[in-house]
């Protein structure tokens, strides 16, 4: 007879490991291969430590590799012998506080579908219980007060376990076995509808809230995260009430439909868009609409972009069902700008002249998130916007940083705390010049910080003087170091760090956007740059126009427009521009500026190039939404057949002249040549002067990897067209896929640039 020599070993786990299901999974686990031991969660992650004999314990490392929660991202698992103790059975172990917590704090998911099949079965004891969740779905982020997470930091501490939960709660066998948000009809939440009628309960509450939504009612519906407003996506005189009162005229709302059968009838849904769409994340997916979509036109108003999502919570599954509605605009509860509604004691204030009734609840949201964005491009899923399922996002760094707190930029905030590997990103918090947006900044930094124990020794910002992220980075900042990175710069270094691209490797940037601070004090954005999360170099950009400035250029398209014309020497402007979209004296007053250079500044914006072209094609002279008029041109290029080839210029020191492009464009549309085969001849330009300018790096430097990044880069067709032609040259191209290119990831870049430790010798 052999001796079994036993064995024991710690193994620590680290990433998105808590609020995720780990512990009881590691119970079970345990549990069936016989094995002794404990597991808690730490402030670094979780622990588990296991004992038994040598092969079930190699077992037990192979199936937690292989078999783990399917929303836990293993980011590191460190194992380390102990000595056997001869102990017997396998337990949970409280939570151990001591410490700090580098742990990332879990994001919110979708109820999962094993829910939503006890939410309609009149046999379980949660049938068309409002709150229904479990170890694989359910609030997190948006509930929890303090980390590690647990069911005493939420916010669902306040609702005592009834018996029955209380024994879910603690059996390893149940699907409930440590669900913190875990709750049921004795226990939970409670729903409740106020609007003509008062209701409460699930039945009666979701029965009054169909009720008047079917009767053309805007329904404001709290969901995770915040309020949504919702409306009969069918009736178009509701939709167009819900324009008026958010004063929103054009801007395409997102809408919630029943089902994925209800989706394909809305659009053409390919394998990775449905996808998408069925993300634990819940995003919405925009999508190109069927013309004979029937819901109100006044949903999207023209935009042959869509933004669907399928139900994320149960309230939504519930008013979906039993002569509920089939597709509901659904869009978030607040004023353009802010950040969404969540706090009950204020929503009937702030909606009282745009919601109708409210069907909502006792559970108390910490974080406000809206929902996330997602477009499929080139057949992957770009991030537009990031927030609920998402926040805040986990990233894993190429270099450790020092303790870091970014602030991000000012259109689409969103901030981010790192330290050592590890990043995380905030929600989308709102267009910061909005004061309640920089509120949520402000509240939202300082809880990154507590909620993973991170106290900055660096605060990162914007260049830009007048930024509010910058100004309150720095008051923030007290006596702590403050690092401005500009801002093209940081939008390059957010896309190297998602990749892990090491620090100092060389790459060419394609940075496009709109607007960025640039290091010669003028408005940047078609930009080119060499180099890397360390160190940049301007190669080349966008020959600089003397654009009008102000917001009035962003809103006014044609103004981008008149200025790129004269800049181009294209006569006669007021041929590209229908009379009614300015008056005599607008254009007048704009010819003066631009003739003395009062009021302009010179910018190399490609952002605004896309907005000259879509204006001078007679699209657009005037938007009401960011970048309404590019999404235009991108859609007419999308019927076009074939167009002439259009070229940029090169001039020396890299830089590139639209001129000749524009030119052709108003000559070739004067000529009556097809508006969208311009429209594509115009992409066909930019990704052609992108693979240019990659060329000639390349003879340079010998660098072969290009990286495509700024708001730009959400046009699909310009992405596809780029990265293409690149691949086609033998580059690697590198896009995003966990962080928006736009403003919302510039924060990433910026904590990563500004958490680098100097290089030895080099100051
Ligand atoms: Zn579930
Ligand atoms: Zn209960
Ligand atoms: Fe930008």
């Amino acid at each position: 007879m052999t001796a079994i020599t036993l064995r024991r070993v710690r193994i620590r786990l680290t990433g998105v490991v808590q609020g995720v299901g780990m512990r009881p999974f590691l119970s079970r686990l345990a549990t069936e291969l016989d094995l002794a031991g404990v597991v808690r969660n730490g402030p670094e992650g979780v622990t588990v430590e296991i004992e038994g004999t040598d092969t079930r314990v190699q077992r037990f490392v192979e199936r937690l590799g292989r078999e783990a929660p399917p929303l836990a991202r293993l980011e590191r698992m460190s194992m380390v012998d102990q000595a056997p103790t001869g102990a017997f059975g396998f337990r949970i172990e409280p939570t151990d506080r001591v410490g700090r917590a580098l742990v990332a704090v879990p994001p919110d998911t979708a109820v999962c579908d094993d829910c939503v099949t006890e939410l309609f079965d009149p046999d379980d004891r949660r049938y068309r219980h409002a709150f229904v969740s479990c170890t694989n779905c359910g609030p997190r982020f948006t509930i929890i007060d303090a980390a590690p997470y647990d069911r005493a930091t939420t916010t669902m501490a306040r609702f005592r376990m009834c018996a029955q939960c209380a024994q879910e709660y603690s059996d390893p066998s149940d699907r409930r076995f440590h669900a913190q948000p875990i709750a049921c009809p004795d226990c939970g939440p409670r729903l409740r509808y106020v609007g003509g009628e008062t209701a409460g309960g699930t039945d009666a509450s979701i029965r009054a809230a169909q009720r008047a939504l079917a009767a053309g009612s805007v329904v404001a519906v709290k969901g995770q995260g915040g309020y949504h407003l919702a409306v009969d996506a069918r009736n178009d005189a509701a939709v167009q009430r819900l324009r008026d009162r958010k004063h929103r005229p054009d801007k395409p709302f997102a809408v919630m439909v029943r089902d994925l059968a209800t989706a394909a009838l809305l659009a053409e849904l390919s394998e990775v868009e449905i996808d998408a769409l069925q993300a634990s994340s819940r995003p919405v997916v925009l999508v190109l609409s069927r013309p004979s979509a029937s819901i109100a036109p006044s949903v999207s108003n023209g935009s042959p972009l869509t933004g669907i999502l399928l139900p994320a919570t149960p309230v939504h599954h519930l008013l979906f069902h039993d002569g509920g509605p089939d597709v509901l605009v659904m869009t978030s509860a607040n004023a353009v700008g802010d950040p969404i509604c969540h706090d009950d004691a204020t929503v009937a204030d702030r909606l009282r002249d745009i919601a109708d009734a409210f069907l909502t609840h006792d559970l108390v949201i910490r974080f406000p998130c809206d929902d996330s964005v997602v477009r499929v491009v080139a057949g992957r899923v770009l991030p537009i916007r990031r927030s609920r399922g998402y926040a805040p996002l986990a990233v894993r760094l190429p270099t450790n940083v020092a303790p870091v707190l970014a602030m991000g930029g000012d259109m689409k905030g969103a901030c981010c705390i790192a330290e050592a590997r590890q990043a995380s990103l905030s929600q989308h918090l709102g267009n910061l010049e909005h004061v309640a947006a920089a509120d949520a900044a402000s509240d939202v930094a300082s809880a990154l910080s507590y909620l993973h124990g991170v106290d900055p020794e660096v605060v990162a910002i914007d260049r830009h003087p007048d930024y509010v992220s910058s100004r309150l980075g720095r008051a923030r900042a007290g006596s702590r170091r403050v690092t401005t990175v500009q801002h093209h710069h940081a939008h390059l270094a957010a896309l190297l760090a998602e990749h892990e691209v090491e620090v100092d490797a060389s790459v060419i940037g394609m940075v496009f956007d709109g607007t960025g601070y640039g290091d010669d004090g003028t408005v940047w954005g078609g930009e080119i740059l060499v180099g890397g999360i360390r160190h940049v170099e301007r190669w080349g950009h966008l020959r600089p126009v003397p654009l009008p400035g102000g917001t009035a250029a962003i809103v006014h398209p044609w103004r981008a427009a008149r200025a790129h014309l004269r800049h181009a020497g294209v006569e006669h402007p007021d041929d590209f521009l229908d009379p009614e979209a300015a008056t005599a004296r607008d254009r007048a007053v704009l010819d003066r500026m631009l003739d003395r250079s009062v009021g302009c500044v010179v910018s190399s914006s490609m952002g605004r190039l896309f907005d000259a072209v879509a204006s001078i094609l007679g699209l657009r002279h005037s938007i009401s939404y960011e970048a309404q008029a590019a999404i235009d041109l991108e859609h007419l290029a999308e019927r076009a057949k074939d167009g002439p080839e259009l070229r940029f210029t090169f001039a020396a020191r890299g830089e590139f002249d639209a001129g000749p492009v524009v030119a052709a464009v108003a000559r070739l549309h004067r000529m009556g040549v097809d508006r969208a085969d311009l429209a594509l001849a115009f992409h066909r330009a930019v990704a052609g002067v992108v693979v240019d300018a990659a060329l000639r790096i390349r003879t340079e430097t010998r660098i072969g990897v290009v990286g495509l990044t700024g708001g730009v880069f959400q046009n699909a067709l310009l992405s596809e067209l780029a990265e293409r032609n690149l691949t086609d040259v033998g580059f690697e191209v590198l896009v995003h896929q966990l962080v928006p290119p736009n403003d919302g990831g510039l924060a990433l870049g910026q904590a990563v640039v500004a958490g680098l430790p100097p290089r030895i010798g080099v100051r």
